[in-house]
Formats: C-alpha cells, structure tokens, sequence
C-alpha cells in the first residue's frame, strides 16, 4: 500500500475513502444540504454539457494544467525573477540565484505525449476525480484538440478555459486594442470552442494598466455568457481585492469569481481571503498537494471556523512532469485530493466539510445557464 503522507499515517486508499464515505454521508443528509443550481444550469466540457448533478460523484479540480508548450514554465521562471530584480530595494544585497526549471526529460514534454497524459488522467479519475478544468488558453500555448484527445483517451470530463493571462504573456497587440476590442477578442475564443470558464486570467504583479482594461472586457464577456471567471494573483497574492473590484465594478455577480493564487497570500489572520470571502467569491488555494500546503493548512482552518466553508476551491495548478505519478508516486493529478485533504482532514476539517469543498463548490462555481449555444 502506499503511503500518502507518513507523517500523518494517511494512505491513498483512505483519502479516496475518505471522500467515498463522504459521498456516502451526502446521500443521507438532509436535501437541503445538497447543492441547489439555477434552472437550466450546466456545466459545459469539451465533449459534451453536464447536469451539475451528473459530476457529484467525485471531486472537481478547478485549475489545472494539461496543455503547455515546453517553453511555457521557462518564461514563467524568467519573468519571475525579471520582476524580483525590478521590485528588489535600492541597497539590497543582491538576490539568490533564480530557480532554474528541472531538466527537460529525454523525449516528447509530457503535455504534449497524448499517451503519457491520459494514462495520467485516467489515475486521477480512478483516485476520485469526476472533472478537471484546464486553466489554459491561447496565450499560453494551450492546444484544445488536444485536451479534446485526453478527454476522449481517459474518459476524464475536461473543462476548456479561455481569455488572456497576464501582460507578460499577451499577444502584442493587446496592448494598444481598446477595451471594446479585447471583449470582441474574448467572444471570438467563446464562439470557436466549447468554453467552460474564462480562467486564468491574470495580474502578474502589481496589476497594469493594459491587465485593468483585460479585466474588464473579461467581466463584460462573462455578463454576456454567463461564463464563469477564476484569476490568477501575482506572487504573493498581490492585487487580489483589486481583481475582485475591477470585476464587480463591470456589474459581475462575485459568486462567479474565484481569486486564484491566495495561499501564497500567507497571513495567520486570513485577512485579505476574509475580504474575498464575505463579498461572495471563492478563494482559490490552488497550487496545494506539496511542500506549499503548511502554511495554506491553518489558513484554511482558520476560515472554516469563520465559517467560509461555502467560499473555498482546493487545486494544483499541475504543471510539472515531477509531479507525474510515473515520476513520484506520491503526487499525480489528484494530489489536491491524495494529499493536501488528508492534512486538512488532520488538522480537524470534517469529512462532511472537505466533501462539500471538493465536489459542491466547484459545481456551484462552475455551473452556469448558457447565453451561448454549444457548438456542435
Ligand atoms: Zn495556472
């Protein structure tokens, strides 16, 4: 058998039965208890669209990556440390040499290897996984035939992002469009594919002028689709209520918005993820399964006894072969669920409450009653 965490003594097989029991738990419980979805809500993959109700049998991640270009973590590494350098003060003594990527594997980058992924993804729905959002689009390098082909290869519905990422990563020419025309751009994305979430659409430090103004053409397509919008945050957290304001500003209801990236946001007084919580958002402790869940776990705990359980999403951000179950057996797609809940779980969460986090909140998030025809 093989151990999830030793520490905590927690073994794959119990944090599948974990959420088995909760699962089991659910149907007991009162109707009340389970979620409600609009009339008419779905929640649109790339093969097909679902009841919310039809993916309650498992958890939802809800920004993942199963599509990238092999030089989109190089640009990640290299604009990083580019802003550290900017933002380090005058007199600083100079910065620690920046984190290089691991070295490439011998042979196809994994997110590009169809077999290697869906074997992969088909782990992660034997582990418990019912839907995967993948949080890519063009700009990042995203390729939707073949999240179409892992899709159809492991049977694990798959839910296509759209939008634009962060001023690093746009097209030139986003810069000079005006607003009217990078809602267009987003529309055009909308109208080509089956679109589930427009996500991640970012701020990658301090938020910009040209990031405000693709912002709001975001916040304006969603009122246009009903789609909704999950964000990534610079490190750590920075900009997070800004999002949210530009966001609401364009008229968005917050319950269609999760701010993505805030357990890098480490604050034992959970502020700014208070903030978020209270005007109706989710927050997205969503890079969790790994060495970042220590501080993310009291944070979260410190939530739940605000009582936010209603307003947290738990996922990965996957996005290196390391973290490959045929690399490391500990880890896999599902190692928001195999790993980071069972901590959670031992630092006192019910399993009623972690259920409800990794199979209610995303359906809540993600179901929306569709402005858009699907394409056939
Ligand atoms: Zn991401």
């Amino acid at each position: 058998m093989t151990r999830v965490d030793e520490r905590l003594g927690w073994t794959r097989r119990e944090a599948i039965g974990l959420l088995g029991m909760a699962l089991a738990g659910a149907s007991a419980r009162s109707a009340s208890a389970a979620p409600t979805f609009p009339k008419g809500a779905i929640i649109r993959t790339l093969l097909r669209d679902y009841a919310p109700e039809e993916l309650g049998g498992g958890a939802t991640l809800f920004h993942e990556h199963l599509s990238f270009p092999p030089d989109f973590l190089p640009r990640f590494i290299k604009y990083s440390a580019e802003t550290a350098a900017r933002n380090r003060p005058p007199n600083a003594p100079p910065p620690p040499a920046p984190p290089q990527p691991p070295p490439a594997p011998a042979g196809k980058f994994f997110m590009q290897d169809l077999d290697v992924m869906a074997e992969e993804i088909a782990i992660a729905k034997r582990e418990g996984i019912a839907c995967i959002v993948d949080g890519g689009h063009p700009d990042m390098g995203r390729d939707i035939n073949f999240l179409k082909q892992v899709s159809e290869k492991s049977g694990m519905p798959i839910v296509a992002g759209a939008g634009f990422y962060n001023e690093p990563f746009y097209p030139p020419e986003i810069a000079t469009m005006s607003e009217d025309q990078v809602f267009d751009a987003i529309m055009k994305q909308v109208r080509a594919d089956n679109i589930g979430a427009f996500g991640e659409i970012g701020s990658w430090d301090y938020i910009t002028k040209v990031e405000r103004k693709v912002f709001r053409a975001t916040g304006r397509a969603h009122l246009a689709t009903n789609i909704p919008i999950f964000t990534h945050t610079g490190i750590p957290g920075k900009s997070a209520l800004e999002q949210l304001d530009i966001i609401e500003d364009v008229g968005v209801d917050p319950r269609h918005v999760v701010i993505g990236h805030v357990g890098n946001l480490v604050d034992s007084n959970v502020d700014v993820h208070k903030a978020i919580c209270r005007r109706g958002a989710f927050v997205g402790f969503d890079r969790q399964g790994g060495p970042g869940d220590t501080p993310v776990v009291p944070m979260v705990m410190a939530l739940l006894e605000a009582g936010f359980a209603d307003n947290l999403l738990f996922a990965s951000d996957f996005s290196s072969a390391n973290q490959l179950k045929r690399n490391n057996k500990e880890m896999g797609y599902a190692k928001t669920l195999t790993v980071f809940v069972p901590k959670v779980k031992a630092a006192g969460a019910s399993d009623e409450v972690l259920r409800q986090i990794m199979v209610d909140n995303p359906r809540r998030f993600l179901a929306f009653v569709p402005k858009i025809k699907r394409k056939a």
